[in-house]
């Protein structure tokens, strides 16, 4: 099962409860977490351990001006504006190239020749038994999030147990995150905000058919407006989260809910079993 934990906006507390329910759930079953968040990854943070890093690299275009004739049907195919063909020379703009290979393609002298440019990494570790940790990271100042995060996910591919933790928001990197994924946990707090960007992410999982729920996280007992939203959406409260001093200091001194009141774990493995049951698991 691949689960996703996302949100329509940023700070609600996604990455603590995709950390605490792998955190649980490692202790009875296999669980490999995927910080997909790979503008600003922190999974690792709650997880310290010796890691393995890899590259991610992506084709890019390599024009041999000597075999080149400046006839523009690379700058032509291309729709992101890439590639330029001026009269003298060719301008390349990599942070705009999408690697789709159609220029190589269709330049009639054989002038194009793709080479792997780095855009990220990826890191493995095993923090704990049980579990497995991936996380995706871009290079700073590199826009080319979804390779990444397609990459993490290949690394995640056929274990039994998935927990992607997204990037805020609904871009692509997020639709890139929920591809394939059989549930999706959408966590969020009952500020205007957080309602209104709670809205655009059941849209987006609503649009790829991902059955969905939704965790409430700091909760001060006024969520009445959510709770009619996910009524009216028939969508399932899968947990609600007090607001707490003692949980805020826990998180902020970078532990973890479930290590450090073992208590949680039960809410967690509750969690875990409505999941199953949203993605049409048997139990
Ligand atoms: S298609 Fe090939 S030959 Fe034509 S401008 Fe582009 S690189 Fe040069
Ligand atoms: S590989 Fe595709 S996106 Fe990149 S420059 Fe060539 S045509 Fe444009």
């Amino acid at each position: 099962m691949k689960l996703a934990v996302a949100s329509g906006k940023g700070g609600t507390g996604k990455s603590m409860v995709a950390a605490n329910l792998a955190f649980t759930l490692a202790s009875t079953r296999q669980v490999t977490l995927v910080d997909c968040d790979v503008e600003e990854p922190n999974l690792h943070l709650f997880f310290p351990a010796p890691a393995t890093t890899t590259e991610v690299t992506m084709p890019v275009p390599v024009v041999d001006e000597s075999a080149c004739d400046h006839c523009g049907k690379c700058g032509e195919f291309c729709q992101y504006g890439a590639i330029t063909v001026l009269r003298d020379r060719i301008l390349f703009l990599p942070e705009l190239c999408h690697s789709c290979g159609g220029c190589t393609l269709v330049c009639p002298n054989s002038a194009i020749r793709e080479e792997p440019k780095r855009i990220g990494t990826l890191t493995t570790s095993a923090p704990m038994s049980g579990m497995k940790l991936v996380s995706g990271k871009l290079d700073e100042g590199n826009p080319h999030a979804v390779p990444i995060i397609r990459a993490a996910k290949i690394l995640a591919e056929g274990d039994p147990l998935v927990i992607c933790d997204s990037a805020p928001g609904t871009s692509c990197p997020v639709v890139e995150m929920l591809d394939g994924c059989d549930a999706c946990i959408l966590v969020t707090e009952s500020t205007p905000f957080g309602l209104h960007d709670l809205e655009l992410a059941v849209d987006v999982a609503a649009r790829l058919d991902i059955p969905a729920g939704v965790i409430i996280n700091r909760s001060d007992g006024k969520d009445q407006e959510t709770l009619r939203f996910c009524a009216g959406q028939d969508l399932d409260v899968l947990m609600t989260i007090p607001f707490s001093r003692e949980i805020a200091a826990i998180q902020s001194r970078g532990d973890l809910l479930c290590r450090a009141r073992p208590e949680w774990q039960e809410d967690f493995c509750s969690l875990y079993l409505k999941c199953r049951s949203l993605a049409g698991v048997e139990r």
